[in-house]
């Protein structure tokens, strides 16, 4: 059995949930066994569409306990699903919760942990050898895994969900919350946009930008293209832009589908963080900038011009189509 634990904070799945399922699903196929989906807390909204995305069994613990991430609950929670279900593989997504929990679930399950894996893993007798990137996505390693239970976090934006199933009947998993030592009280979530780890889209801005008041056209150019917006260390070091926005080694590491980087110089701790995505388009004024290196496709000018000109251009192209 693969056991995949997938997140609904707040009640909702996030694309990162359907991933791990449809990630899951492959793995079990390749082993000859099934996989099961793990749901915690009573306001998720309707586990058995991970039925859909590969899940041949949906467990469901339907207490108000699990509504919010508790690492020390969660991990009791998940273990004992492993153990009820014997299940010799189990993924979570590499959100901040998967990184919380996957290695407290390791130790406590006795198995190798291979955190961030972002390719299928392939079968060496009873062990897993699982790729993923390293030295700041300088290099790829392949690991092997082995152990009573094998647990590995899957990176965001590393496979998309496929239709693999159809929507099962979630089955009810019972599991008392043990007593804590530390509590949740209250959790402050950023509502509107994508969260930048599962964006498909990112604009991003940096020192280039002179001062926060001149956002509004990273912003703009973010709307038209439904992105979320992001930024280099220095910029949320000065506080033009919120902690959680800053990308690179010591920020968040993306995989976006487009990464446009406006005005940022291409530092390697930057690119450690952005340079999965797929597409990345570089606008700087400097032609020895270093991130036209890592560019796809590269826009030499002043950003205060190409800018506002780009987002004009998109939406002439939005309405017109
Ligand atoms: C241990 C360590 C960890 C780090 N971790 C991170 C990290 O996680 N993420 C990160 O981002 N950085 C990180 N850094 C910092 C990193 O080394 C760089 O200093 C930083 O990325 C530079 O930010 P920037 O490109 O916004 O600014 P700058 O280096 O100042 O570059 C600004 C760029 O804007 C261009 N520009 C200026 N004006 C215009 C204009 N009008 N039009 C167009 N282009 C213009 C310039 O040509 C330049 O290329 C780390 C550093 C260290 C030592």
């Amino acid at each position: 059995m693969v056991l995949v634990f997938a997140e609904s904070p707040r009640g909702q799945f996030k694309k990162a949930a359907f991933e791990a399922v449809t990630y899951g699903k492959k793995v079990a196929d390749m082993l000859g066994t099934s996989c099961a989906a793990l749901v915690l807390g009573a306001n998720a909204q309707n586990p058995g569409q991970l039925g859909q995305y590969g899940a041949d069994k949906v467990l469901h613990l339907n207490d108000a306990a699990f509504d919010a991430l508790d690492s020390q609950t969660y991990t009791a929670a998940i273990a004992a699903a492993v153990a009820q279900t014997g299940a010799k593989v189990l993924i979570l997504s590499h959100s901040s919760s998967g990184k919380t929990l996957a290695g407290r679930l390791s130790v406590r399950l006795g198995g190798g942990l291979v955190s961030g894996v972002n390719a299928l893993p392939v079968l060496n007798g009873d062990a897993l050898q699982v790729k993923k990137s390293v030295f700041s996505g300088k290099a790829i390693a392949t690991y092997e895994v082995s152990g009573a239970v094998k647990v590995l976090s899957l990176m965001g934006n590393a496979i998309k969900p496929e239709n693999l199933g159809s929507a099962v009947s979630a089955e009810a998993f019972s599991f008392s919350a043990p007593a804590n030592r530390i509590r949740v009280k209250s959790v402050q979530t950023q509502e509107g946009t994508v969260p930048l780890p599962e964006a498909e889209k990112v604009v991003s801005a940096g020192r280039g930008m002179k001062e926060a008041s001149n956002w509004g056209i990273v912003e703009e150019l973010a709307d038209v293209l439904g992105a979320t917006t992001a930024c280099s260390r220095p910029v949320a070091d000065a506080h033009w832009r919120p902690h959680h926005e800053h990308v690179g080694q010591t920020g968040i590491a993306i995989r976006p589908n487009l990464y446009i980087a406006i005005g940022i110089s291409g530092a390697i701790q930057h690119l450690a963080g952005v340079n999965n995505s797929k597409v990345i388009v570089v606008i700087n004024k400097d032609p020895e900038a270093p991130f036209f290196k890592a560019a796809d496709y590269g826009v030499q000018g002043d950003l205060f011009e190409v800018v506002p000109r780009l987002t004009e251009a998109l939406r002439k192209f939005k309405t017109a189509h």
